[in-house]
Formats: C-alpha cells, structure tokens, sequence
C-alpha cells in the first residue's frame, strides 16, 4: 500500500506530494494531462524552437511564498529574471504608466501622484514579509499580524474606487490595472487587496519570470519529488475516487465541482459545493513574432508584463470592462493581460523570434476565439504588431476549461475571488483543506490562500494531513 496518493499535478498537487514526501511517506500522483505540471507547462507551440508558457508565466510569488523558497530554484539552475519594470500600462496619447522595479524612478515619472503612490506603496513594501505572511496565511487563525494596520489603512474607502484615490489617469490605471488580476468587480476589497499584494512586490521583490519558462519550475518540483522516490502516472483522468490504489491519504489538487464527481460525499457537503461559485473566463492568444513589439512608447519594452484594455486604457474604462465582463457580458475592449517573457529572459527569443502571451477576461465559458479582441489591442499602443507575427492561435475560455478540468468555465482562479470565496474557501469549515471522507483532502487553487503559483494551498493541505496522521512535517530535504 502507498502511503499517499495526489490527483492533479498543478503546482498545489506538486508542493503537497514533495511535502509529504520529505516527511518520510511513499507518494503517488496521478495527472490527467499527458504532461506534468498544472498551470506550470511550457512547450513549443509553432515551431520546434521557441517555447511558450501554457497558462503560468510570471511569477511574483516564487521568491516570497515560503513553500516555494524551500525549492531552491537558483540552486537548481533556475534564475528568477526580472525586467527593469514589473508592469506597464499605455495610455492614450503614445505614453505609458510605468511600475518601474526601482520605487523612486515610479514616483518620479507619476508627478503629482507620485507622492500618493509613495505612501500607497511603501509602508507596504516596508512590512513586505508581514504582508505576504498574511495574505497567503491559511486562514486559520485570526490575521494578528503586524501588516493588519497598515493594510487596513491603505484599504479605506477611497482606495477601495477604481483608481484607488489617486488623481493622474497615469497612476489611477496603473493601479487599475494590477487590481484587475483580482478577476472580479472593481472597485471591491478583493481586487484592492489584489492590487496591494502585487502593486508592493513590483517594487520589492519584482515579478520575475524563470529562466527557460514556468516548465522549468515544474522540473525541479518533479526531480525533488522523484529523488525522494515518488511517482509520477500522466494521462489519467481520475473519474472516481475508488478507482486509487490503496492509502492511507488523498490530496485533490482539483476543482470542487471535480470533488463533487469523483467522490462519494455526503448530501451536506455536496451542497455546500454546488454553492461555490466560478467566476469569468480568461481567453488566451499566443503569437510568435519577430523581432520586437513595435510600442509606441519604446520605454514598453522594459516591462515582461503590460495591461491593455479600453479604447484610452483610463481606469474607469477597465472599471467598466471588468464589471460587463463579472455580469456575463462581453465587453467590447476587454481587459487583457499581455506578457513579453524575453524582455526579462534573452534567452526566449531564439534568433529575432519570441514568444508573447496574452489574455483577455471574457465572460464564463466564452466560446469566442479571442485572437481579433487581443490583437486590435495590442495595435492600438503597438501599431504594427500584426506585421510581426508568424504564428498565433486563440485559445476561448470554453477550451481552456477544456484543457484542465480546474479552470472550469476558464476561471483560471479555480473559483470567483469574491469576498465570501476570499474567506471562506471552497466551503465555510475550521479547516477548509479537510473534506469529509477520511484522510481526503482538497489542495488546489480553489483552498487558501487561493489562485498563483505559490504552492502554498498544497504546502498548508499536507501539512494538515501529516498532523493528523501525527507525523512531524521536514520543511526542507
Ligand atoms: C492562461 C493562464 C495564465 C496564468 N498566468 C499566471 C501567471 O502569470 N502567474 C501566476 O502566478 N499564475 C498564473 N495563472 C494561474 C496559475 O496557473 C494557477 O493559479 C495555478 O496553476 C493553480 O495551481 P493548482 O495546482 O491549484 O492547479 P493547476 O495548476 O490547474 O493543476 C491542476 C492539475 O490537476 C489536473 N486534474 C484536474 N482534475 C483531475 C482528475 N480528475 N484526474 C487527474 N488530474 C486532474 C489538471 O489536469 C491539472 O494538471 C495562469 C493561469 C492560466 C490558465
């Protein structure tokens, strides 16, 4: 008998299996798709040179989240690169907003809001360790924390409206936009958290990409899990939780509509799980071009991660878009996430040619090929942009929710980061990991502290399991 086995091999499925693996115990995962790694693949998409990442590709979270620091990237041959800017976002009139790594330079160049972005900012990055402690806590205890005030005072009511109290269109939509990777409403305390959470890390930590793609990182959590004599089974969609080979534990790195399919539950849980609500769909186009995107403002080529979206990209317009977008309406300029991995990593453009990614919010289970939408916004700021690609392809919400049963509808959050959903997820229980089944737990993206690639919702979820089973967790072999 195996002493554990984990369904799904996302990164939360990963950092459980190595979790329990340190511990001493035999772990067995099994992956639906015919690759490893959840949200972390990268492959060759057009040609057989240069790769493009899946779904996952930047990385604020990897030099902070405690679980991934155990990993050692650097020690195993994967740099964490960052550009000169973590994120942009270009306005109308050619110029762009930019979060430039360096606090002082973004200050500078936002005028008479640089003051404001200041003190929105800086307190945070100040108390950084106390803020990613809190914001990717398990939840389980009350949040006293030294972060708590200073949090608290930067979530008031006028940083709550789109533009978070600031007064330029430049600061109000680089605001705006890092808010909007909150998926969601906005203005609403989850995006603004959202926005607290990554606007203070671009300017501590930054938001890297890892050498080679995000694959990389799957390949060390997999060569550590190996070596530490775990095994990994591919192509096999588990549609029913006795078809597992005996354990005494089960991690589910999966949706909890794919819970509530696979498992035997009892009718309370059930339907406490049908409650859960998924939120809009991301829809993803990837192109291949070559040479450079032709930004209007050269300065855009500095920063892996650019927001898009509106006709003059202002913040009320991603305001606008994002709430269209929550009710189930498309919105005509949708916002969208573009990412430029070569600008922090040379060694993904391959002679002049490089892989750019980009996603658009789409209502839940859009079945629209998004391809037209990104690209008319991407030439709006980058006229041009069509001439440099040599390949491309449109990937709709429907398809993405096709190829991981976690993004159901394409919610790639696994789950709508909604305010109950913030604090109550998947279901309102002590331990939130626990299902009712004995020894089977949940520890994917729709557990705390919730969606990116942190592993933390894996790493919390086998430690409670190791409790349990009263055997000690070893953070680090
Ligand atoms: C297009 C896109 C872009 C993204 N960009 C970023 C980014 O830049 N930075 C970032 O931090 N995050 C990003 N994310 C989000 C990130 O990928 C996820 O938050 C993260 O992967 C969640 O990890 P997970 O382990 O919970 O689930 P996943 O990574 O989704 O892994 C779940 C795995 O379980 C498998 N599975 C599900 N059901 C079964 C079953 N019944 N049997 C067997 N296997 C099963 C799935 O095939 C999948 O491999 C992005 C996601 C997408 C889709």
């Amino acid at each position: 008998m195996t002493d554990a086995v984990v369904v799904g091999s996302g990164p939360n499925g990963l950092a459980a299996a190595l979790t329990l693996a340190r511990a001493g115990l035999t772990v067995e995962v099994f992956e639906a798709h015919e690759r490893v790694g959840g949200g972390l693949r990268t492959e060759p998409l057009f040609d057989s040179e240069v790769v493009h990442d899946i779904c996952a590709a930047v990385h604020p979270m990897a030099p902070v989240s405690p679980f991934m620091k155990t990993l050692d990237l650097e020690a195993h041959g994967v740099r964490l690169l960052r550009s000169p800017a973590a994120y942009a976002h270009p306005l109308k009139g050619g110029r762009a907003a930019i979060a430039w790594h360096d606090l002082e330079t973004t200050c500078a160049e936002l005028g008479r809001d640089g003051r404001r972005w200041r003190h929105l900012m800086l307190p945070l990055a100040e108390r950084s360790g106390a803020v990613v402690d809190l914001m990717l806590s398990a939840q389980r205890t009350l949040p006293f924390s030294r972060a708590l005030p200073v949090l608290a005072s930067r979530l008031t009511a006028p940083a709550l409206r789109a533009g978070g109290g600031l007064r330029t269109e430049a600061a109000r939509a680089l605001l705006t936009g890092v808010a909007a990777h909150g998926v969601g409403p906005i203005p609403s305390l989850a995006t603004a958290a959202v926005a607290l959470l990554l606007g203070h890390l671009a300017h501590t930590t930054g938001w890297p990409v890892p050498e080679g793609g995000s694959g990389a990182v799957a390949a060390v959590m997999v060569a550590h899990l190996e070596a530490l004599g775990g095994r990994i089974h591919t192509g096999v969609r588990v549609n029913d939780l006795r078809e597992l080979p005996a354990r005494r534990i089960t991690m589910l790195d999966i949706s909890p509509r794919e819970l509530a399919r696979i498992a035997p539950l009892p009718r309370g849980y059930l339907r406490l799980l049908t409650r859960y609500r998924y939120g809009p769909g991301a829809a993803k186009a990837d192109f291949l071009i070559e040479g450079s995107i032709p930004w209007t403002d050269r300065r855009l080529s500095a920063a892996t991660t650019v927001h898009l979206g509106g006709e003059h990209g202002t913040a009320s317009e991603l305001a606008i878009a994002e709430r269209a977008t929550a009710k189930g309406r498309r919105a005509e300029r949708p916002y969208v996430i573009l990412v430029d991995p070569a600008a922090a990593d040379p060694s993904r453009a391959v002679r002049g040619r490089r892989p750019v990614w980009a996603y658009a919010h789409v209502p839940h289970d859009d079945t629209r090929d998004p391809l037209a939408v990104i690209r008319a916004a991407v030439e709006t700021h980058a006229p041009g942009f069509t001439d440099t690609v040599l390949a491309e392809r449109g990937v709709s919400a429907a398809e993405l929710g096709a190829y991981n049963a976690n993004y159901v509808g394409g919610d790639i959050g696994c789950g709508a980061m909604t305010l109950r959903q913030t604090l109550a997820r998947p279901v309102p229980r002590w331990n939130p990991y626990r299902t009712p089944l004995p020894g089977t737990w949940l520890c994917s993206s729709a557990t705390p502290p919730g969606p990116s690639v942190h592993g933390m919702c894996g790493y919390y979820a086998a430690t409670a399991a190791l409790a349990e089973a009263g055997r000690p967790r070893r953070a680090d072999r």
